[in-house]
């Protein structure tokens, strides 16, 4: 596995992996909206499937984005990957653009930030200490094994197949998404076509 470090350099135009700002992705891409509540939903950030070294993903030319409500945040049931509140897509990696944000940029896009991938051994205890000590540095990880705030809450893609983990995302008041605790993304191995994402609260 690896951590996710915040790098205090601006994003790069062409960065894959990252967290806020504009999503890169085909320029036909639709921007997605709650089905709770219906209000357009907030970009969180993307992962360049090839750049995670995740053996079941790290072949695919695809990027998953990452896509939350923060319209009535904790009331448009991010805990539940299948709720719509919400939505991770897969996008392949041709015809790239900066998507334009369906709504007020200043209010609504995240500022940019730039990830780089710092191997690390999986141990719980090794991701929880650095996660103390260097939190504002850490965003979280990507492969190995998820660390579950609540139960273990592995979706299953609409193809029938336990999905595959893929990066855990970690609260940050500096950032500004969610509530306090964890976001998890998962693609599925089997059909190539299924992502989620979940928020678990502490
Ligand atoms: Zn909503
Ligand atoms: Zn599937």
């Amino acid at each position: 596995m690896a951590l996710l470090m915040r790098e205090s350099n601006q994003a790069p135009l062409h960065q894959l992996t990252k967290i806020g700002g504009k999503p890169l992705a085909p320029a036909n891409t639709q921007w997605v909206s709650c089905r709770v509540c219906g209000a357009w939903m907030q970009f969180l950030g993307q992962i360049g499937l090839e750049e995670t070294a995740i053996k079941e993903v790290c072949d695919r030319q695809q990027l998953l984005l990452i896509f939350m409500c923060s319209n009535n945040p904790g009331l448009c049931d991010e805990w539940d990957a299948n709720s719509g509140g919400n939505v991770a897509i897969l996008v392949s990696k041709t015809n790239l653009a900066n998507l334009e944000a369906p709504c007020d940029q200043e209010e609504f896009l995240l500022e940019e930030t730039l990830l780089t991938l710092d191997e690390c051994n999986d141990l719980a205890d090794t991701y929880c200490d650095i996660l103390n000590q260097s939190q504002n540095q850490i965003c979280g990880k990507i492969g190995g094994e998820p660390l579950w705030i609540q139960a273990d809450e592995t979706p299953i893609c609409s193809c029938g197949a336990r999905m595959t983990f893929v990066f855990q995302l970690e609260y940050s008041a500096e950032v500004q998404f969610g509530d306090s605790g964890s976001g998890y993304g998962f693609v599925c191995s089997v059909c190539q076509q299924g992502a989620k994402f979940l928020w678990q609260c502490c």
